[in-house]
C-alpha cells in the first residue's frame, strides 16, 4: 500500500505548450524526497472510483514548492481530473517513490536521457546536481518531435550559460524547421558521449523501447550497466 496520502495546495499552474502543464504544489506538510524520485496524485475520478497516478517531481527538493510537468492526456481519467484543476485546489499526493536517483556524494559525469515528458524528472536531477556544485560533467541530452515540445528552453539555456560543466543536447524528430541535429534521442548519443574514460552513470527517461535502445548504446559506449538506470512509462 502506498503511504497515508497528505494533502497539497495549487499554488500555480502554467500551460508549458499544447500538451504540457507545469503544476506547482505546496505540500501542507514538508515532503522529503530525491531528485528523480516520483509521487502519486490520487483523486475520485469520473466513475467515483479512487484512482492513482504517477508522476515525477520536476523540480529540486532544495525548493518547498513540488513541480510537476504533466502531458495531459485528454481523455485520461488523471487527463480529466488534472485539467480541471484551479489555483488554490488541495490534492492529495503520496510518496516519494522511486530509485531514480543519483547516489548521494556522486562525482562522476551524469548523462541525463529525456524524451517528450521524459525531461520531468531530469528537470529535478540537473537542478540539484548544478545548485550543489556537482564536481563531475552533466550532460544532457532532450529529443522531442516538434519545436513546440522544446520545454523548458530558456531555462537551460540560461543554466548552460551559467555551469561549463553542463552540456546540452537537444536533438528534434519532426521538424522541418529544426537547425539543430534530427532523429531520435538514441542516435545521436555515439556522437556526443564522450570517450574519455572517465566515470560516468546514466539516467534515461521516456518510453521503455526507447530507454532500451539507449541503455545498448551506451553499455556500447562503455558506461558500465549497473550506472544506468532507466525509467520507462510506456
Ligand atoms: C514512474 C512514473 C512516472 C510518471 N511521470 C509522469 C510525468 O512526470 N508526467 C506525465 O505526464 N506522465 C507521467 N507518468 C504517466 C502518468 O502516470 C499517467 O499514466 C498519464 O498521466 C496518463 O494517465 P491518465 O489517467 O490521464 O490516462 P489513463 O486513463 O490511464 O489512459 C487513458 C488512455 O490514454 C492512453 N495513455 C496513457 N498514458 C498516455 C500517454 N502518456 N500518452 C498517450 N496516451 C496515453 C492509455 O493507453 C489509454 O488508452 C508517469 C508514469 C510512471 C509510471
Amino acid at each position: 500500500m502506498p503511504p497515508e496520502p497528505q494533502k497539497a495546495t495549487v499554488t500555480d499552474i502554467a500551460k508549458l505548450n499544447e500538451d504540457h502543464t507545469l503544476f506547482t504544489l505546496t505540500p501542507e506538510k514538508p515532503f522529503t524526497f530525491k531528485a528523480g524520485q516520483f509521487l502519486m496524485i490520487q483523486f475520485t475520478d469520473a466513475e467515483g472510483t479512487l484512482t492513482r497516478r504517477s508522476y515525477s517531481i520536476a523540480s529540486p527538493p532544495s525548493q518547498n514548492t513540488i513541480e510537476l510537468c504533466i502531458r495531459i492526456v485528454p481523455d485520461g481519467k488523471a487527463g480529466k481530473y488534472l485539467s480541471n484543476l484551479k489555483k488554490g485546489d488541495v490534492v492529495q499526493i503520496s510518496g516519494p517513490f522511486g530509485h531514480f536517483t543519483v547516489p548521494d556524494g556522486e562525482t562522476a559525469d551524469v548523462i541525463l536521457i529525456g524524451a517528450g515528458t521524459g525531461i520531468a524528472p531530469m528537470r529535478g536531477i540537473y537542478k540539484d546536481l548544478l545548485a550543489k556544485g556537482h564536481a563531475g560533467k552533466v550532460h544532457l541530452f532532450f529529443g522531442f518531435r516538434y519545436i513546440s515540445d522544446f520545454l523548458f528552453k530558456d531555462e537551460i539555456e540560461e543554466l548552460t550559460a551559467k555551469h561549463p560543466n553542463f552540456i546540452f543536447h537537444p536533438i528534434c524528430s519532426r521538424d522541418e524547421n529544426w537547425k539543430g541535429d534530427r532523429g531520435h534521442v538514441q542516435s545521436i548519443l555515439e556522437k556526443y558521449v564522450p570517450q574519455d574514460g572517465r566515470p560516468k552513470r546514466a539516467f534515461v527517461c521516456g518510453m521503455m523501447k526507447m530507454c532500451q535502445e539507449c541503455q545498448t548504446v551506451l553499455e556500447k559506449l562503455g558506461v558500465p550497466a549497473e550506472n544506468i538506470k532507466i525509467e520507462g512509462w510506456g
